[in-house]
């Protein structure tokens, strides 16, 4: 049997994968319904991946890994896994119909942000409405904005996003941010952030564009319009696991198990990044999942 494996995926987890299997000597096709690069794609400077004592941009970290795989002798092409089937011989089924059959699977289909679910969130969704503060930030120069959530990202966006807004309301349901106590200092530096705490976005204002966020204290029962030209959301992120249809042991949010040697609950499937059930989501741990889930796809063809 041909030894070769399709990666799902082309994060810094399918990358670094790639790499490992086509440095093996396996022929290896990686999908990716966007672009090469992944979450890695919306940060502007990535600061805690070693080797770069300055930081080094997202996009260009992504350029490089992808550099990488192409000389290792890996092939990306794009397309959107909408299905796949699992036995012996597995099947990744494209948008476009295409299907594709492979010994050995890899999933690296990381994870996406969360939507709020509010009224006028869809409709307006890039019309005002972003989850991408590196991809949108420019577009709010001397504007006002909501940035939604109180984790590290959306404290981090609402920093980054200061260089462009005039003001910015970081608006977070509990009555103190989750994020590191770094951040939640760091932030105190930046007048253009206003703190909007025990509150949550109740709807999403605007016929084209937005105009409005109705915002409801959630102590006093209070609501209130704020009038804003964009919102950003940074609520958390989700795994990309809709593809799959349940074939694939999981836990409740949906997140992969998979064993020390990112072995799934199905023999030749295998899963890393951001895509999996771990303690710590960031490019190292993916790219070193990848590095693992590249190894044992190794070790796996080679006992078939
Ligand atoms: C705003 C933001 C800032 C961050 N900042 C940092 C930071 O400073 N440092 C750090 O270490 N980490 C940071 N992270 C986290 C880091 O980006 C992720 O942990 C990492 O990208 C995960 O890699 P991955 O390859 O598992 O998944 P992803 O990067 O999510 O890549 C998965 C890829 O799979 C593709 N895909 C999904 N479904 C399909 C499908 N059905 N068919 C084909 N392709 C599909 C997606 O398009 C995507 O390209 C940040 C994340 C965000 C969102």
């Amino acid at each position: 049997m041909e030894k070769k494996v399709i990666i799902i995926g082309a994060g810094p987890a399918g990358l670094t994968a790639g790499i490992y299997t086509s440095r093996g000597g396996i022929k290896t096709l990686l999908i990716e319904k966007f672009m090469p690069g992944g979450n890695m794609l919306m940060t502007e400077k990535i600061e805690n991946y070693p080797g770069f004592p300055e930081g080094i941009g997202g996009i260009e970290l992504a350029e490089l890994m992808k550099k990488q795989v192409l000389n290792s002798g890996g092939e990306i092409i794009q397309g959107e896994v909408k299905d796949v089937n699992i036995g012996d011989e597995k099947e990744v089924i494209l948008k476009n119909g295409e299907r594709l059959k492979t010994p050995a699977l890899i999933i690296a289909s990381g994870s996406s942000r969360k939507k709020l679910g509010v009224e006028g969130e869809e409709k307006l969704k890039g019309k005002g409405v972003s989850y991408c503060a590196a991809c949108d930030g420019p577009f709010f120069r001397d504007k006002t904005i909501a940035v939604v959530g109180g984790g590290d990202s959306a404290l981090e966006e609402a920093i980054y996003l200061t260089r462009f807004a005039s003001k910015i309301y970081l608006i977070h349901r509990r009555e103190e941010f989750r994020a590191s106590k770094f951040l939640q200092e760091k932030i105190k530096e930046y007048p253009k952030i206003q703190p909007v705490l025990s509150s949550i976005v109740e709807k999403i204002e605007g016929e084209n564009k937005v105009e409005s966020i109705i915002v409801k204290n959630i102590k006093t029962g209070e609501e209130e319009r704020i009038k804003v030209n964009g919102v950003f959301i940074s609520i958390g992120q989700k795994p990309n696991v809709e593809f799959l249809n349940g074939k694939l042991k999981a836990d409740p949010s949906g997140y992969l198990i998979v064993n020390e040697n990112m072995e799934t609950s199905e023999k030749g499937v295998f899963a890393c990044g951001d895509v999996i059930r771990k303690t710590l989501y960031q490019v190292i741990t993916a790219c070193g999942e990848g590095a693992i889930a590249g190894w044992s796809v190794e070790k796996y063809l080679s006992s078939l």
